[in-house]
């Protein structure tokens, strides 16, 4: 397409770079201490502190979005905490596992001065079953005499160890030249091999709202745990569930059924989970305890989720606890604390009673068509014309930034790109934004929108 004032090599290199759809995933596992988080703030360029001072904190945010070499992915981290009343090899397992489920390649990082543990073999030993690629960096290779140590690590089975320091920089780039071999384009749990199966929905939201009670309500409601679906492969973690007469595939239950009891650490293992199910699913049913007040976690769940550029459901659940007070109160605070998400379709359950779990399905699909919504380019553009027309940008230093062009680069969720004369003000994005989804629906989706300006 040709924008006046733009080379055409711009406008196509922005809608390329606005239209890819979900990043594939990369984890970084190992050990405590053997250098994750340290890697992970070089990948990123990250410079705040990388050693978690307390055990067991909080960790809220799990993944990155990085890029090496003009290739972006996400980045799940997995350092800064501690092992639990587990024990050591429990939570390096557990960590391990739910982040090797959410990726697409794994970086398993083992210290090249210490050498493997049995407790990096019994990992190589969760990597073999889940076949996924993975990249052995040796890490704490600070200087040539340190490469021999690095060899050594052959010994796990797992191909050739990539010698690093993640603490200078020494090798990292060989090694993620070596992951971004190993990584594929799009994350195969979104795209690939599961077109044309059954949706993935993530059922989320913070412990006690009632993931378990909702999954069991709807599994023994409708009969149904479907066990095989032909042409369909069974993730032991998922399940098929079979909901107004179409199949759906409920991604990551098995946290939600069989419940680990962990002590430090159950935050973040929680939101591990959630990011690990969150990046497996299309849509993501965010269930709120509507008896009590939203929370923070709460809004950081539903934030995951919007990043993550996921569609979104919220299920208010325990409706039948409810007194008018607090439904009074409920109302108030979803429009302050939900505002940003006044897109999402939402429905009141109950898990106990059943209420209105007829209500999930139409809820799950209206948001699947709007996160999928496209936009032919000649309706949106005649669309932006009126819009800039009626309600021109103001006036800046004697000059008015104009949109020029518009294009949807991607779905899932919808990116659209703007060709600008100028500087666009985020009051008027967000304008246009609003406008778009009045215009367009973008029910229960995100959208991103990107502006080029003329140089
Ligand atoms: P995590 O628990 O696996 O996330 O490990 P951290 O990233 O917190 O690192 C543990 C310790 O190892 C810290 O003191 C780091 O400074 C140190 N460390 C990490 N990478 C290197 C490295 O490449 N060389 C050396 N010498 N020390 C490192
Ligand atoms: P999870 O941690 O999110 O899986 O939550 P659970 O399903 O274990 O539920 C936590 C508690 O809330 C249990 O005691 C449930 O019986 C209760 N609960 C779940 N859903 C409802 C509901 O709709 N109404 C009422 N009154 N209680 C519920």
């Amino acid at each position: 397409a040709a924008v006046e004032g733009f080379d055409v090599e711009d406008v196509e290199g922005a809608i390329e770079a606005a239209g890819h759809g979900p990043l594939p995933v990369l984890a970084v596992i190992g050990r405590p201490n053997v250098g994750k988080s340290t890697l992970v703030n070089r990948i990123i360029g990250r410079r705040e502190a990388v050693v978690e001072d307390k055990p067991g904190v909080t960790r809220d945010r799990v993944t990155y979005e990085a890029e090496w070499a003009g290739r972006r992915f996400k980045l799940v981290d997995t350092g800064g905490w501690e092992q639990d009343v587990l024990g050591i090899d429990a939570s390096v397992a557990a960590q391990a596992e739910y982040a090797i489920e959410a990726a697409d390649a794994v970086v398993f990082v083992v210290d090249a001065k210490v050498g493997a543990t049995d407790t990096d073999e019994a990992v190589v030993r969760l990597l073999r079953k889940a076949g996924k690629p993975v990249v052995l960096a040796a890490n704490k290779v600070d200087g040539l005499s340190g490469e021999a140590d690095a060899a050594s690590l052959w010994s796990l089975g797992l191909g050739e160890p990539h010698p690093i320091s993640a603490l200078h920089g020494r090798g990292t780039g060989d090694m993620l030249d070596a992951v971004l071999e190993a990584l594929p384009e799009a994350p195969a749990q979104t795209f690939g091999t599961a077109v044309g199966g059954p949706r993935r929905i993530a059922l989320i939201g913070r412990p006690n709202v009632g993931k378990s009670s909702l999954l069991n309500k709807v599994a023994d409601e409708d009969r149904v745990v479907v066990n095989e679906v032909a042409g369909t492969t069974r993730d032991p973690v998922d399940e098929l569930i079979e909901l107004g007469g179409v199949t759906w595939k409920f991604v990551d239950t098995a946290g939600i059924r069989k419940r680990v009891h962990l002590q430090q650490g159950a935050d973040y293992y929680a939101s591990l989970r959630t990011a690990a199910a969150v990046e497996k699913a299309e849509v993501a049913v965010i269930l709120i305890d509507a008896s009590e007040s939203i929370s923070v976690q709460d809004q950081r769940i539903v934030t995951m989720a919007v990043d993550a550029g996921r569609a979104l459901v919220i299920a208010y659940n325990k409706w039948d606890t409810l007194d008018e007070e607090r439904r009074y109160y409920l109302e108030r605070e979803i429009e302050t604390e939900f505002a940003q998400v006044a897109w999402a379709p939402r429905v009141n359950v109950s898990a106990r009673t059943g209420r209105h779990m007829e209500k999930l399905v139409p809820a799950i699909e209206a948001a699947l068509a709007g996160w999928e919504t496209r936009v032919p380019t000649g309706r949106l553009n005649a669309f932006l014309g009126e819009l800039v027309a009626a309600h021109p940008h103001p006036v800046r230093g004697g000059k008015q930034p104009r949109i020029l062009f518009g294009t949807q680069a991607g779905t899932k969720p919808p990116r659209f790109v703007l060709f600008a004369s100028g500087f666009i003000e985020a009051g008027y994005r967000r304008f246009i934004e609003r406008r778009l989804r009045e215009e367009f629906g973008f029910e229960g989706t995100p959208i991103h929108i990107s502006v080029r300006v003329r140089e």
